[in-house]
């Protein structure tokens, strides 16, 4: 109240107490004069208090205030002008809301936001078309019970959302999403869907480019390492100045094939997602057919391998697949490490989960290498690749088939003393026995 109401106040009162004098001279009841004067004033005072209420309560948009009188009419302007301007404001706030939400329904990608336990809050159309959500049905709904691919249940739950995921639409088996999760606020989650599909038909043409061509040239490389073997079979009518290229030929020609082996099964590992062998496998006796034949491949190299395995702890996937991966990595051992040196090949459980580690004494890997190892053809020495005879495809399989088994590959390596792959099973792809 600024000094000019709080003297308008007091000058009312003055008023008020003169009257009621002037009623008391007359009357000669100052007392009830004063009564009076002052309840007269108080319930003028209630009745405007009650204006005000009334205005409040029934007011519309744009309703001015009631005339009042003194005072009262400079509280009903003050509140009129304050909620002149928290409807400006709102007014403002909205149309910016407003324009957010016209661009995010406009883009071409979904946008879904979702509560901290995965039920939907908002989406736009987009989220409509490519995920076939309803509105205002599905608003509250688990995102899970909408997007019911095994595959996003198990990516939603686990939580670890630093690489996107791949699946099919659930409107259209033809097209492909690639969905992004981000966490913010309280937990909440902020979800993007794209339409992958092309990329994918893309990516789909240059693997079967690749399966087709291996698979067409392994026909001819059959026939040619068939007469190349019958020559050399019979190497007393071979000319002898012919014998060291038919050796080199029939070399490189095994190559060749481990190479179209290799890619065969990168396509083939490829093509679904998880393996359709989910039964426990005997992982001890699997290490022991692998020791045996890296150590048939040290020859007189002289490799010392030891075998460490929990007998008891099995693994659910495909025996193929997990021999390939393993026999990669234990094979590696033995080409990338010196004669004579040690490698040890080890299966345990934990709280953890399955690990499966082969350690050897070997030339190593530089830390810059490690990130790069498991693309195809990736290879730290290209000058060693011919001389170890590895087609570079080796840790690439071995990263596929633990992906299909829900695993990782954890690489340690120092340059010159040796490197340590350990493969990390989750608890589910075990199977404990007592
Ligand atoms: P390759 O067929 O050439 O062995 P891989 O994919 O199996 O292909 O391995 C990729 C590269 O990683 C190899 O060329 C080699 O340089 C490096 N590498 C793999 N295993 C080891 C190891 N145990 N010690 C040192 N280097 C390794």
């Amino acid at each position: 109240m600024n000094s000019n109401w709080r003297g308008a106040v007091m000058r009312h009162l003055l008023l008020i107490l003169l009257a009621s004098g002037l009623l008391g001279l007359v009357s000669g009841q100052y007392a009830w004069a004063l009564v009076l004067g002052l309840g007269a004033y108080l319930i003028w005072h209630i009745k405007q208090l009650l204006r005000l209420h009334q205005w409040l309560r029934t007011r519309q948009a744009d309703d001015a205030p009631p005339e009042g009188y003194g005072l009262w009419g400079e509280v009903f302007d003050n509140i009129y002008h304050l909620q002149r301007r928290d409807q400006r404001v709102r007014g403002r706030l909205q149309a910016v809301i407003d324009r957010v939400q016209e661009s995010t329904a406009a883009l071409r990608d979904a946008v879904i936001m979702l509560d901290n336990e995965g039920n939907l809050e908002w989406w736009n159309r987009a989220a409509e078309q490519l995920l076939g959500l309803k509105t205002p049905q599905d608003s509250g709904q688990s995102i899970t019970n909408l997007v019911r691919h095994p595959r996003f249940k198990e990516y939603f739950e686990a939580g670890h959302f630093q690489e996107d995921l791949e699946l099919p639409s659930p409107v259209d088996d033809r097209q492909r999403l690639q969905m992004q999760i981000t966490r913010y606020g309280n937990n909440e989650h902020l979800m993007f869907v794209r339409d992958v599909t092309r990329l994918h038909q893309l990516e789909q043409m240059r693997k079967d480019f690749i399966a087709n061509v291996s698979h067409e040239l392994r026909t001819p490389l059959t026939v040619i390492a068939g007469y190349l073997e019958t020559l050399l079979d019979n190497v007393e009518d071979v000319n002898p100045r012919w014998l060291r290229a038919l050796q080199q030929m029939q070399q490189q020609g095994a190559r060749m094939q481990n190479l179209l082996n290799d890619l065969l099964l990168l396509a083939k590992l490829e093509a679904t997602d998880y393996p359709s062998d989910n039964q426990p496998v005997a992982v001890d006796l699997l290490l022991l057919s692998i020791k045996n034949d890296a150590q048939a491949l040290s020859g007189n190299r002289n490799h010392r391998i030891s075998l460490e395995v929990d007998a008891k702890l099995r693994l659910k996937g495909s025996e193929a697949e997990l021999r390939s991966a393993f026999s990669n990595l234990v094979f590696n051992a033995v080409k990338y490490s010196p004669n004579d040196s040690e490698i040890r090949i080890r299966w345990w459980g934990d709280e953890q989960g399955g690990h499966f580690s082969v350690t050897d004494s070997g030339i190593g890997i530089e830390a810059k290498h490690l990130p790069r190892l498991t693309e195809r053809f990736y290879r730290v020495d290209s000058s060693r690749a011919s001389s170890t005879g590895g087609t570079g495809l080796g840790l690439a399989i071995v990263k596929h088939v633990l992906l299909r088994h829900r695993a990782r590959l954890d690489i340690t390596s120092v340059p010159g003393k040796g490197s340590t792959f350990t493969c990390q099973f989750p608890e589910q792809q075990l199977n404990r026995r007592n």
